[in-house]
């Protein structure tokens, strides 16, 4: 009885020893690199953080993230 016991808690290291490690993040690599590398701005109008590469900029280098925003700061 004591062997079988001890035989299953060997089974039961050798499974944990060998579960799955660093499993990679939802998304995949792509959804992973743009994670570490692109900068997330704030919208001038309402504050709103987005990917650089989704927002909308102005001649002087503000960002919105939309059309609308951009327009209604310009009216200010
Ligand atoms: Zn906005």
């Amino acid at each position: 009885m004591k062997l079988l016991l001890l035989a299953g808690l060997i089974v039961f290291v050798v499974m944990w020893l060998q579960r799955p490690k660093d499993r990679p993040l939802p998304g995949g690599p792509a959804r992973q690199l743009r994670l570490t590398t692109e900068p997330m701005l704030p919208c001038a109008q309402c504050g709103v953080h987005a990917p650089s590469s989704e927002m909308l900029h102005d001649a002087a280098g503000r960002a919105y993230c939309c059309e609308e925003h951009r327009s209604l700061y310009a009216a200010r």
